[in-house]
């Protein structure tokens, strides 16, 4: 059998796009909402893939405590991360890349879903999409299938860049 569930996740979050051609540039905020799909290949003897207080407490438990109220910049804002540590107190969250909805999900779905599944004792959880409404209407979404097209479409051009 092959089940998903999706729990969603509310937060808010400060952020700015380093090299934004526009507004984005500036300091700002946002009302997110994330939905997290987890598949399982099997559902327990009450009926479920996971309880859904179990996998919220794992979400909505790393966001408090990482993402919510606080500001999402690139580590190599190194302006605005200045900037923000003269205050005090201050919540300042490094990603690895800009902070768009994007690499938001691409930086749950690789970096945090997997470890917090991990620890969710028998039972084989995997996270197999990540959401990332940035507003109400617009979202980004990674996704295990997504990732594998991608994969074979790079696979597919480097093939092709070989030949020609
Ligand atoms: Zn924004």
């Amino acid at each position: 059998m092959n089940v998903t569930v999706m729990r969603q996740v509310k937060f808010c979050a400060g952020h700015r796009l380093l090299g934004h051609e526009g507004k984005c540039a500036n300091f700002h905020g946002h009302n997110y909402v994330v939905q997290f799909h987890v598949n399982g290949k099997e559902i327990d003897e009450l009926g479920r893939v996971v309880d859904f207080q179990v996998i919220n407490q794992l979400f909505k438990g790393w966001i408090d405590e990482h993402w919510d109220h606080g500001f999402l910049l690139w580590s190599e804002d190194d302006n605005a991360i200045k900037a923000l540590e003269q205050v005090e107190p201050n919540r300042i969250y490094r990603m690895p890349y800009n902070p768009t909805a994007e690499n938001m999900a691409r930086y749950l779905m690789y970096e945090i879903a997997p470890d917090l599944m991990s620890t969710v004792e028998g039972y084989d959880l995997q996270v197999t999409k990540v959401v990332v409404w940035e507003t109400e209407n617009s979202f980004a979404e990674v996704s295990v299938d997504n990732a594998r097209a991608q994969a074979d479409a790079m696979l597919e051009h480097a093939h092709r860049s070989r030949f020609e």
